[in-house]
């Protein structure tokens, strides 16, 4: 019999919890999170089909459960200074992050973990007095922090801005808006998460957040500059906050990710980037690889904790790396913008190098039948002219 104390009752820290009692039912496995039940931050998450097909392998059932709360769409949309393109062929989920947790806090209840809620934990003294001490406390975990030195812990802020809101309306697909003023670009990421309501995450690289003078606004003044230019897109409606505040991404590395008896889950190990939208599956991904790990390696802590990683290293370091060149792509965006708008829809799909050429037309036919018309007609227009450089 082990006891497993847990920091952080996100997506990774729950579904561990979750897997790991409902598999050693003889083990005590207790959660701290610092929000009290029923509150989070943000509104909706997206989780791709695919990512919700790696999820069924830690639980088909819950899945299940969790699908019920999802909203679920094909298509992206990308409107890019004024103009529509839809890229066909991608299926995409997204569930209210609150429904997301509940659902998850749920199955633990059901199968026995200890959730303590209102309960920050500020000193991992008080914590020591048990076999695992798991780190799923987040992008600011004060469990990774306090052994950053051992974790070989690396923090960098990145360049752009981005504050997340949600909005009184349901989009029908997964929608990138692109507007560009003499202020700079202005990007809104929007999808819904319920037939109501959908996620709007706003995003301007450094030079915009200069030019326009958002860096000398309040976060109200900010959010109603998002306001008036997207006017249209919210069709007049106002952007919902639940601690929408402006900030730059934190890009989190540890080069180890366990340190005698504690181990990181989730963002407290590496953040990802939501240009990939791919954190709450990452995060979940982790958790089932230590719990197949123990699977495997029982209460052998050591030889767990280097099958976890030496499972799910290569995989973040893909993801990684995808996510780097995501991140390239939306701090050049406004060189991205002289585009035209397949041109410009192009370049976005293939920018992380997981979707190639070849991928996009297979799998995406209509839309890269109105790249290629687009192309051939541009090159006869212009001749001289690279077809898929700025017009
Ligand atoms: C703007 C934005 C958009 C995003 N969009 C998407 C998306 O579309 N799809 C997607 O998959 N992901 C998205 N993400 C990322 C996703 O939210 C995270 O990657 C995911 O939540 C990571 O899960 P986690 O369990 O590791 O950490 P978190 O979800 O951050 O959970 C950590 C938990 O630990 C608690 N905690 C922290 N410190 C302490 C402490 N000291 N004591 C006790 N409790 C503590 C926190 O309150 C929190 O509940 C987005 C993130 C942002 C910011």
């Amino acid at each position: 019999m082990m006891k497993i104390n847990i920091v952080g009752a996100g997506p990774a820290g729950l579904f561990f919890a979750y897997l790991m009692k409902k598999d050693f039912p003889a083990h005590r496995v207790i959660v701290f999170e610092q929000n009290p039940v029923d509150a989070t931050f943000g509104f909706g998450v997206v989780l791709s089909e695919r990512a919700l097909r790696f999820l069924s392998v830690g639980d088909g059932q819950l899945v299940d459960r969790l699908s019920q709360r999802m909203e679920q769409w094909s298509d992206q949309h990308l409107v890019h200074r004024g103009e529509r393109v839809v890229i066909d062929g991608s299926s995409y989920a997204a569930i209210e992050r609150l429904s997301l947790l509940q659902e998850l806090g749920s199955a633990c209840a059901e199968v026995g973990v200890e959730v303590h809620f209102s309960h920050r934990i500020d000193a991992i003294d008080d914590l020591s007095d048990c076999d695992i001490l798991v780190g799923s406390d987040g992008a600011n975990s004060v469990v990774r922090d306090q052994f950053a030195d051992a974790l070989g812990t690396r923090v960098t802020d990145l360049r752009n801005y981005f504050a997340w809101y949600g909005v009184d309306c349901a989009y029908p697909a997964h929608t990138l808006t692109f507007k560009s003023d003499g202020g700079g670009v202005f990007c809104g990421h929007h999808y819904r998460y319920t037939p109501t309501r959908s996620t709007f995450v706003a995003e301007v690289d450094s030079d915009t957040w200069q030019r326009s003078g958002m860096y000398a606004m309040s976060n109200d003044e900010r959010r109603r500059l998002f306001e008036d230019l997207f006017r249209d897109t919210l069709d007049g409606r106002e952007l919902l906050t639940n601690r929408s505040a402006w900030r730059r991404w934190r890009l989190v590395t540890n080069d180890r990710w366990s340190f005698r008896n504690v181990v990181l889950l989730g963002d407290a190990l590496r953040t990802a980037h939501p240009s990939i939208g791919s954190g709450t599956r990452l995060a979940m991904e982790d958790a089932i690889s230590l719990w197949r790990a123990f699977t495997d390696h029982s209460e052998n802590i050591g030889a767990a904790f280097a099958a976890y990683e030496r499972e799910r290293r290569p995989i973040r370091n893909r993801m990684n790396e995808a996510a780097d060149r995501s991140i390239d792509w939306y701090e050049r965006l406004p060189e991205k913008m002289a585009l035209s708008a397949y041109a410009f829809a192009y370049d976005y799909a293939l920018r992380t190098g997981i979707v190639t050429a070849r991928r996009l037309a297979a799998e995406s036919p209509r839309f890269y039948s109105g790249y290629a018309e687009e192309i051939a007609r541009l090159a006869s227009a212009s001749p001289s002219k690279n077809p898929s450089a700025a017009v």
